[in-house]
Parts: C-alpha cells; sequence; structure tokens
C-alpha cells in the first residue's frame, strides 16, 4: 500500500508527519505522493480540505484520514496521542471505507466558453465586492425565487457543520446524499423576497443561479480558496457523481463528533 502525509507546516504537525512517514516505512508501506492509496492529513479541518484538493484527481483510488493537533476536527478526528494506534490499524490494511457526498459547482460564461467544474468537501459560496448579488433561482429547470442579498452558500452534509452552520444552516448527517443552500442577508422587500429558510436538495435536483442585472464580478469560494469570475451566465450546483472516501478504523458517529465539537463542555 502507498500512502502520503499532508502537513498544515507547523513544528508539531512535522514532527508527527515524519514519526508517520518513520513508522510505516518500517512497516514496509510505500511513501508515494502521487499515486497513494491513503492520504493522512495532519493539523486541522482546513489541513484536510488541502490535501482533499490535492488529491481531487484520484478521488476513486484515494481513501483520507486525519490527525488534529489543534482542536477535535470534523475530518481531523485522531488525537496525536493516537498516532501509535492508528499506525498499527494502518499496517494491518485492508481497512474500512466510508463515503460522504460532496458538491459539484460548474460555472458558465457568457461567451459560450469552456465551462468550469469542481468539486467542494465543505461548500461553495458566491458573493461579490460590488455591492449585493442578483440571481435568479432555479430548482429542477423552475423558477424557484429571484435572490438579492449578500451572498449564496451551498454545502455538503459534511460541510454543513462549517460555514453553513454559521448561516443558521441545518446540520445533515453525512448518509444523506443533499445539498443545502443558505442565504447570506437577503433582502426582502416589496421587490425581492425570498424563502429565508435553508433548502435541502435531494440528489437530482439541480440549482441553477442565474446571474440578473448589473455585471458583477463574483467571488466564487470553494472550500479554502476562492476565485473572481466576470460574465457569468449561471453556476450550477448539485450533488457530485464523485464521493470522498475515509478510511474508518474505530467508530467515532457524526453526532458524536458534533456533540463534542459544539456542545459537550469539557475539551481535550
Ligand atoms: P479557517 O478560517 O481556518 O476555517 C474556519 C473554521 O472552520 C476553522 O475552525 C476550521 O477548522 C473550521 N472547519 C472547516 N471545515 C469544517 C467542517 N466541515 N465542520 C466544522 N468546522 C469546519 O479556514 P480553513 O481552515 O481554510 O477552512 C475553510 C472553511 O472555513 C470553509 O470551507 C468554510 O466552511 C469555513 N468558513 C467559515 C466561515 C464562518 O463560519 N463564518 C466563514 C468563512 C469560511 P480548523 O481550525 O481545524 O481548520
Ligand atoms: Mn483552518
Amino acid at each position: 500500500m502507498k500512502f502520503a502525509i499532508v502537513s498544515k507546516g507547523d513544528e508539531r504537525s512535522n514532527k508527527i508527519q515524519a514519526t508517520m512517514k518513520q513508522y510505516l516505512t518500517d512497516f514496509n508501506l510505500e511513501y508515494n505522493e502521487t499515486n497513494p492509496d491513503l492520504v493522512i492529513s495532519v493539523g486541522g479541518d482546513g489541513t484536510f480540505l488541502e490535501a482533499f484538493h490535492k488529491y481531487i484527481h484520484c478521488l476513486e483510488s484515494t481513501a483520507f484520514i486525519g490527525v488534529h493537533t489543534g482542536h477535535l476536527g470534523f475530518y481531523a478526528d485522531w488525537v496525536p496521542s493516537e498516532v501509535e494506534k492508528l499506525i498499527i490499524e494502518i499496517a494491518k490494511t485492508p481497512f474500512q471505507i466510508v463515503e460522504y457526498p460532496l458538491l459539484e459547482v460548474t460555472i458558465r460564461g457568457k461567451d459560450g466558453g469552456e465551462e468550469d467544474r469542481f468539486l467542494a468537501l465543505n461548500e461553495a459560496t458566491i458573493k461579490t465586492a460590488e455591492g449585493s448579488v442578483v440571481f435568479d433561482v432555479e430548482i429542477k429547470g423552475s423558477h424557484f425565487e429571484t435572490f438579492r442579498g449578500d451572498g449564496l452558500c451551498i454545502s455538503t452534509p459534511s460541510g454543513s457543520t462549517a460555514y453553513n452552520k454559521a448561516l443558521g444552516g441545518g446540520i445533515i448527517h453525512p448518509s444523506i446524499e443533499a445539498i443545502q443552500l443558505t442565504e447570506m442577508a437577503s433582502i426582502n422587500n416589496r421587490v425581492f423576497r425570498t424563502i429565508g429558510s435553508p433548502l435541502i436538495l435531494p440528489k437530482h435536483h439541480t440549482c441553477m443561479l442565474k446571474p440578473l442585472g448589473n455585471e458583477r464580478t463574483f467571488i466564487i469560494a470553494l472550500d479554502h480558496f476562492s476565485k473572481n469570475y466576470a460574465n457569468v451566465k449561471s453556476i450550477q450546483c448539485r450533488v457530485a457523481k464523485e464521493q470522498v472516501r475515509f478510511a474508518r478504523f474505530r467508530p467515532f458517529p457524526f453526532w458524536d463528533r458534533v456533540r463534542d465539537s459544539f456542545v459537550a463542555d469539557e475539551v481535550e
């Protein structure tokens, strides 16, 4: 089995990276950054997002696991003190795989040129630096509403505890193949009216955002990176065909992670 390790880059994470690399190589596993079967992220959820995007071209054959060197993460849920146990578990391959849904975003331009297609593990957000965004929102080909406001967030179930939660979105269990659309400060008056509540769309219910009015440059963020787009004709969002695969060595139920991150008093 081939493995790679992505570190947050701080001293503590680099040390754990070095230890894991050494021990796993001693167990005759091959360190291979180009074509790994297992990617170990050491840092935080942000590091995990980086690792995911680094290996996004080989999601079908790669499994991910996260060790956190800061606070408990949603993707990085192994503590440094468990690293030795984890190394032994990894060396004992094969391991169990758990799959989570991803968001697919397709951006099409007015010039009809090439479209840009992205996958997100947490979410996509669409904002502008030029006042508010105005979109026609279509769901499954039907006009749903005309949105005007700061922006929209479209999140995956595993991303529902991130930005989506800060916007008042619901927490969705990642076994549910869905995406969630939440509003950022929608303008509601006699002219503009939006639903106000987060919308949860199942697989195959594509959501299409079509910019209206003045030509704006959009800031489209996907997980931890963002890009500017001018002359946007449409932004299409749906549950992706692809999934992310996690290597699972012990049960750590999603709701336990939610409780430990947001509700429980005792922090490690
Ligand atoms: P960051 O500014 O460090 O991320 C903000 C926080 O979100 C960090 O504490 C991060 O954990 C945590 N986080 C990331 N994914 C999560 C998840 N699935 N569930 C719960 N918490 C999660 O930037 P970053 O580390 O590059 O992460 C990018 C993410 O930040 C975006 O995908 C977006 O979800 C989130 N974000 C949130 C807000 C907000 O809540 N208002 C605003 C902008 C962006 P770590 O410290 O372990 O990295
Ligand atoms: Mn971070």
